[in-house]
């Protein structure tokens, strides 16, 4: 395998501003493909840009509220006037609401959740499946977490949230199977050092966890991998 193997490849990252989301721009910038970073933080999402550049690669940044109604779209019809397809789809960008009991979740911070961890997705694979159609390879990569499968005591709002997200991608998988040749694939990253992280363990040491980098890591080698649609897997420590 060349050094980029995604060097005429178009990819759009959700959650590009940090964390595991930066971190999987880069590497796919660095493995040659042309890279749509996006997230509210446009400062954020400039500085990753920059250093995409710096290291050689090509990028784009398109800031955008997730919970905006109609920012998607707007999103999918700008994508679609300049590129004729889309071969690289992460949906990575996700939020983790206070953690506590089910009975205290606080509705407005539930209800973002489930618009940025669900709802969002919904709209994301509506805007970007025609152009997906068109990639000869297409690949969508969603990034869950363990609680999705295995809930746990004061998770609910975030457990139920990345539920209803790898339900809702599993059922894309299944749809779109046999008559596209777009494949799912549906990661948990496992505990990776990042800004939510930090939130949810706030006494752990960082250095206790891998880095970004090691799921990105992950994810360029899976994106170049046969894997059938619906695969599922879990990084575990690098
Ligand atoms: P993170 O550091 O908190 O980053 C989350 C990203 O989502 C940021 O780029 C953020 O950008 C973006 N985002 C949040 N709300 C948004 C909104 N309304 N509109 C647009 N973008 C929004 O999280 P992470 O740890 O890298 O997590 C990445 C993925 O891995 C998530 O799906 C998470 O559930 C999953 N995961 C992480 C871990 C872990 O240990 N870190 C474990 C299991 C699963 P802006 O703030 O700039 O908008």
């Amino acid at each position: 395998m060349t050094d980029t193997p995604f060097s005429d490849q178009v990819a759009l990252v959700t959650g590009a501003s940090r964390g595991i989301g930066a971190a999987t721009a880069q590497a796919l910038a660095k493995a040659g493909a042309h890279v749509i970073l996006t997230a509210r933080d446009a400062e954020a999402l400039e500085s990753i840009e920059q250093a995409i550049h710096e290291a050689g690669g090509t990028a784009t940044i398109a800031p955008v509220d997730l919970t905006e109604p109609d920012g998607i779209a707007r999103l999918g019809a700008a994508i679609a006037q300049r590129w004729d397809r889309l071969d690289i789809l992460v949906i990575n960008a996700a939020v983790l609401p206070q953690l506590g009991p089910v009975t205290d979740i606080d509705p407005q911070e539930f209800n973002r959740a489930l618009t940025v961890n669900v709802l969002a997705t919904q709209a994301l694979l509506a805007s970007f499946n025609p152009l997906l159609k068109k990639s000869r390879d297409a690949r969508v990569i969603g990034l869950t977490s363990s609680v999705s499968a295995s809930p746990r005591a004061f998770w609910g709002a975030y457990a139920s949230s990345k539920a209803a997200f790898t339900n809702l991608l599993e059922c894309y998988a299944q749809e779109t199977e046999n008559i596209t040749k777009i494949r799912v694939a549906i990661v948990n990253p496992g505990a990776t050092r990042t800004t939510m992280r930090a939130r949810a363990y706030p006494g752990e040491d960082p250095d206790s966890v891998k880095p970004p980098e090691a799921v990105a890591s992950r994810l360029i080698a899976l994106l170049g991998e046969d894997f059938p649609s619906g695969h599922k897997e879990t990084i575990n420590r690098a």
